[in-house]
């Protein structure tokens, strides 16, 4: 197995094939982004102006040659869209339904000008010793904590984890906002109701509010209907706008946690995202098959790459409920999260039962945890959310009233 790449040595050699508008390197001149260095392999995208692309289609050649001359990159990809339009003024936020691209602010800039892209900002600094290091990350304005509930691969019941989880973690009494994040699938409106066109105001883009959170998803930014092909960096830079254009929260009323409902899986979308956001912590979300748990290693070994700590696993779909008994029914066999966890050092936070009475609350839009409280599947991600609630909290002075008492 080769080794992983040096990125301070890809930012040096990218920096040294010139933009041909300013002359500059080509970090220098912002065109590296979402740079991805992986074990084997490199790549970014270059997004230039509409017009562009016969331009900077040598500069593309020449700067996949370049990835090329360093140590452990075989394949190198630079991804060259020539579709972006002149820099927008300030405070400008754009929506678009139908478009296959809602991100478009590349300015790396808030409307009160701070810069946000972080990670974009440290590309500017090829030979800083820290360019081994992950990109630095961020957080939005105004939200204390950002959670990112992940699973090794889809159809695990990530999504109705994280629904069901921000809005237990709003029961606490925190400040709670769910970003579906979930590029490949965004079911989020389908599971909350929410599905109204979001407003801007101030510039921002105001997230909805539904069952106590404040609810932004990819799904309502584009057409529901179009099909969700995204060019990896595209859907980060969507997911970018996403963190950082919505009124999250405001001086006045902060939020304490974010919750990102991530992509299933562990490729450079996922990577970007964990690499740019500054994450209090991730909840890996699994079922009891072995091959789900496989993958939630990898979800795991990514979240240690990127240095995001790992709140716990939470074992889905664990048995099945005898209908008279109660009993548990074991069909997938049962404690192989638990025990995964328990080898990978991570907190077990429980397991949620197969309920199809909770598949329905979700297909109808409403979360189980309001719709049946003392059910199982509810008092599980409660516990849940009470022990994620407590990592949070450690040391930082956010303390949620504890305003529910869970029976067991
Ligand atoms: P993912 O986000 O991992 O792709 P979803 O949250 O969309 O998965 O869940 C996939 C399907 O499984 C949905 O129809 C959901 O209602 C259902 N589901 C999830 N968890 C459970 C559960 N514990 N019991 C019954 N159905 C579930």
């Amino acid at each position: 197995m080769s080794d992983q790449p040096s990125r301070a040595h890809v930012l040096a050699v990218l920096e040294a094939v010139k933009d041909p508008k300013s002359g500059k390197g080509l970090v220098s001149a912002g065109l590296v982004q979402a740079l991805v260095v992986a074990t084997g392999r490199a790549g970014f995208m270059m997004e230039v102006e509409a017009g562009d692309g016969p331009l900077y289609a040598p500069v593309r050649d020449a700067a996949e040659a370049a990835l090329k001359t360093v140590a452990g990159v075989e394949r190198a990809q630079v991804a060259l869209t020539a579709d972006r339009e002149p820099a927008p003024a300030p405070g400008v936020v754009r929506v678009r339904r139908g478009g296959a691209d809602p991100a478009h602010d590349h300015s790396g800039h808030d409307p009160h000008g701070h810069a946000h892209d972080h990670g974009h900002a440290a590309q500017h600094r090829p030979a800083a010793p820290a360019a081994q290091q992950p990109v630095v990350a961020g957080k939005p304005a105004h939200v204390h904590h950002v959670l990112a509930v992940a699973s090794g691969k889809g159809g695990v019941g990530k999504s109705t984890v994280a629904v069901n989880l921000a809005v237990a973690l709003a029961r606490l009494g925190l400040s709670v906002g769910l970003l579906d994040a979930d590029v490949y699938g965004p079911s989020i409106p389908q599971m909350t109701g929410a599905r109204d066109e979001p407003k801007q105001a101030g510039g921002k883009l105001q997230p909805l509010e539904a069952w106590g959170l404040k609810i932004m998803s990819i799904g309502l930014l584009v057409d529901e209907a179009a099909p969700m092909i995204w060019r990896g960096p595209m859907a980060s830079s969507a997911l970018n706008q996403l963190l950082n254009d919505v009124a999250w929260g405001s001086e006045a009323e902060p939020l304490d946690v974010l919750v990102i409902d991530m992509p299933p899986g562990t490729g450079d979308i996922q990577l970007t995202l964990a690499q740019r956001v500054q994450l209090s912590g991730a909840v890996v979300v699994s079922t009891p098959q072995d091959v789900a748990l496989i993958d939630v290693r990898r979800g795991v070994s990514m979240f240690e790459k990127t240095r995001v700590p790992i709140l716990g696993v939470i074992e889905n779909m664990a048995y099945f409920p005898d209908p008279t008994t109660g009993e548990p029914i074991e069909i997938f066999g049962r404690g192989g999260a638990q025990a995964t966890a328990k080898a990978l050092g991570a907190p077990f936070l429980g397991e949620v039962p197969i309920d199809p009475k909770l598949r329905e609350s979700c297909d109808a839009g409403r979360p189980y945890v309001l719709e049946a409280p003392d059910s199982p599947a509810s008092r599980a991600i409660m516990t849940a959310a009470m022990q994620v609630a407590a990592s949070l909290i450690q040391g930082d002075g956010l303390k949620p009233p504890p305003r529910i008492v869970i029976e067991q």
